[in-house]
């Protein structure tokens, strides 16, 4: 099962009570940054050089966990920077688990074996782990040798130890379909429990030619979508159909709220035009009309699952869709 049966009643019953309160922008998942310092300088990152002023700052475990009872998402998502140079880490995971939250720890997986002797598996935690392609791919797009090497060791030792991993993958421009499909094929066979994919975002802060046009982004993702041959995918199949070109979805930003060291980034993941003190002031200031495709040049090209992957579960669905989702909850695929 995708989300767990304790997961999917606490998604249902957090839809049903915001809905029936009449909140119509409210979080599925908080992206927690509680720092921006890497142990890496990927090709693709904007992360490092739009805060490159700030990477020595951190959020620490009662910020962490105040900012997830501000959001009130069901789901965590701990990102950064490597959030494994946190010297809080396990206190801000114990922490969040503690308080009932799922929990989704990301990692380049440099340091992640020495971690997991640290904490114990969890039904409530999934590892995620950073993969952008078979290894020669993967560290040239990371810009160091021996990473790919690192992380597959990591996740072996992770699923010996029961640990709930999953990857991650972005797709830029020159990304070979058939490559990820063998990437996905070496990770299931090492146990990996599912996918997770998003195509590359251009950050303004990063001027290397490596982003996908949208156009660019549905040919390649309907190569990958077609070929799966049994892989478990932890995006949902409306928002692979998305990605394929096949559907449109409307952005919703503030379904995967980003809170960070400077506060509530407003509006995404992505773009940065402010940050606020607290979530509410983030929810309430923000000029949602705004943001999206055709309303802003930079929204054009961006089909980021921060940005739409709550769009293919939010709001009214064709019957068709709720089966769809509901197979793909049960079985992983679309
Ligand atoms: S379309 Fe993308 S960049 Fe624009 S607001 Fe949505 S998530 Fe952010």
């Amino acid at each position: 099962m995708i989300y767990s049966a304790s997961l999917s009643y606490r998604l249902v019953k957090h839809i049903r009570s915001n809905t029936a309160k009449g909140i119509n922008k409210f979080p599925f998942v908080l992206m927690l940054e509680p720092l921006f310092k890497c142990n890496l300088k990927c090709k693709g990152c904007g992360k490092i050089k739009e805060y490159k002023d700030i990477l020595d700052r951190t959020l620490n475990v009662s910020e962490c966990l105040d900012a997830a009872r501000q959001a009130n998402a069901p789901i965590v998502s701990v990102t950064g920077g490597e959030p494994l140079l946190h010297p809080e880490i396990k206190e801000i995971v114990t922490s969040l688990l503690d308080n009932k939250y799922f929990v989704y720890l990301c990692s380049n997986g440099l340091l992640l074996e020495d971690f997991l002797d640290e904490i114990e598996p969890n039904p409530a935690l999934s590892l995620v782990v950073h993969l952008d392609g078979m290894e020669k791919t993967h560290d040239l797009m990371v810009k160091k040798d021996g990473v790919f090497k690192k992380a597959v060791a990591a996740i072996k030792k992770a699923k010996k130890l029961n640990y709930q991993v999953r990857t991650n993958t972005t797709i830029y421009r020159d990304t070979d379909p058939g490559e990820i499909l063998e990437l996905f094929r070496v990770l299931k066979s090492i146990g990996t429990d599912g996918v997770m994919v998003s195509p590359a975002f251009s950050y303004v802060d990063v001027s290397e030619e490596v982003f996908l046009k949208r156009e660019q982004t549905n040919e390649i993702f309907k190569k990958i979508y077609s070929n799966l041959n049994g892989i478990t995918l932890y995006n949902t199949p409306i928002y692979w159909e998305f990605l394929a070109g096949k559907r449109d979805l409307e952005c919703t930003p503030w379904a995967n709220p980003t809170v960070n060291p400077k506060g509530w980034k407003s509006p995404c993941y992505l773009i940065t035009d402010a940050h606020y003190p607290t979530y509410r002031e983030y929810i309430k200031n923000t000029d949602w009309a705004k943001y999206g495709r055709g309303k802003d040049p930079r929204c054009d090209n961006c089909m980021v699952h921060s940005g739409y992957e709550a769009s293919s579960i939010l709001g009214k669905k064709k019957f068709s869709d709720l089966l769809k989702l509901a197979k793909w909850n049960l079985t992983g695929r679309g």
